[in-house]
């Protein structure tokens, strides 16, 4: 049996996890895979009924789980500038630590019928194709922080932290994605000004001795933000720190048209993992039943290729968004009025034609 935790979360969260665990559902019964959910609440959904944003029954949950599927959390409801109020984004850093996810994975594709999407020119991202791999232990997420008055001075600081191990095992990753694909590693960082940031350029470099038939790359994020939009399709694997990571990896969504098309994969070393939308729980546009729900889908294909090892059954998934695109379907955030026909599709009539069009 492999029993998945569901984490639905709030705004659009539930919305495009409803259509994601349906599409799960079609999936495992074309290919017999035995899945089983169990839902749970988080974020300020969880601070609503529990006063925090996840429970310690609801870790627990995660941790006997296979696999975590979450929507997203968060909202203006629960936006305080008190230290001491919950937030629901608590959740998801304790989510990381306790499950020891150490590695996220943003795959960035540009589809090429959805070339004029994207803000950038078509000619600039035609054939994109670019993995981030994103640090999720470390960094100031993670390190001493606090607010003092000195000498009547309000000051706040956090504390940019890396330990050796952490930048070992990204690298390592890096590389063994890398010899998957293009073997081209571009390791981001901004080791001209901060310790860490040398620390892991150290690091990557003797990690990459035992990998000499992939190219390395170090790039300064300053840099890698510009060559980001210049001259995307120079980069196969970016692996970087925590918040360069959340930072580049958002650019980088805009090349592939809506936020709403990027999955997410957030890995430990053996096969379990937290899967999900890069995309937050979009207030804006909550209830309106307009939230394009692929980026959720393809989270779960990444789900079964990784922790389920089922490449036919994340293939046919991915299959299904191609060809969803390739018929012109469209969602609100990636349709086009002057090139698109009919009306761009609602959250759940777009899971319709996904769960329609998988085999
Ligand atoms: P956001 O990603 O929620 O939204 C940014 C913009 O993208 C909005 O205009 C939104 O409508 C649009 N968008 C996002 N997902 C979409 C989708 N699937 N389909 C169509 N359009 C989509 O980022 P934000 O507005 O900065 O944050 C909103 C809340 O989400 C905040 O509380 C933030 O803390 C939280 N957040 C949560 C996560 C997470 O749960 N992992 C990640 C980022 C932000």
């Amino acid at each position: 049996m492999n029993n998945i935790t569901v984490l639905p979360g709030d705004g659009i969260g539930p919305e495009i996890v409803d259509q994601a665990i349906r599409v799960l559902r079609k999936v495992s019964g074309l290919f017999a895979l035995d899945i089983i959910c169990d839902t749970a609440d988080i974020g300020g959904a969880s601070i609503d009924r529990f006063g925090t944003a996840i429970t310690d029954e609801t870790l627990r949950k995660c941790r006997e789980s296979k696999a975590v599927l979450l929507g997203a959390v968060g909202g203006p409801k629960w936006e305080s500038t008190r230290p001491d109020s919950p937030r629901p984004e608590d959740a998801l850093l304790k989510l990381r630590k306790e499950l020891g996810l150490f590695a996220n994975l943003r795959p960035v594709k540009v589809y090429d019928n959805l070339l004029s999407a994207s803000a950038l020119k078509e000619e600039i991202i035609k054939g994109v194709d670019i993995l981030f791999l994103r640090e999720l232990t470390g960094d100031v997420y993670f390190g001493k922080k606090e607010r003092v008055i000195e000498n009547g001075i309000v000051m706040a600081y956090d504390t940019m932290i890396y330990r050796d191990f952490e930048i070992e095992r990204i690298a390592k990753l890096a590389f063994e994605m890398a010899k998957l694909r293009k073997r081209k590693v571009t390791s981001v960082e901004k080791a001209n000004v901060v310790e860490s940031s040398r620390l892991w350029r150290e690091i990557v470099t003797e990690v990459h001795r035992d990998y000499r038939d992939v190219e390395l790359i170090h790039m300064y994020v300053d840099n890698a933000a510009m060559q980001l939009v210049k001259d995307p399709r120079q980069f196969d694997v970016i692996v970087t720190s925590n918040m360069f990571g959340d930072i580049l990896s958002d650019e980088a969504a805009m090349i592939a048209g809506s936020i709403g098309l990027i999955p997410s994969a957030s890995l430990r070393q053996d096969s379990f993992g937290l899967y999900e939308p890069i995309h937050g729980s979009a207030p804006d546009i909550a209830g309106k039943g307009i939230a394009n729900p692929l980026a959720t889908i393809l989270s779960v294909a990444m789900m079964l290729e990784f922790t389920f090892k089922n490449i036919a059954a994340a293939r046919s998934i991915e299959n299904a968004v191609r060809t969803f695109l390739d018929k012109g379907c469209r969602t609100a955030d990636i349709y086009n009025e002057k090139e698109d026909a009919g009306e761009p599709a609602g959250t759940a009539q777009a899971g319709d034609i996904i769960i329609d069009l998988i085999e």
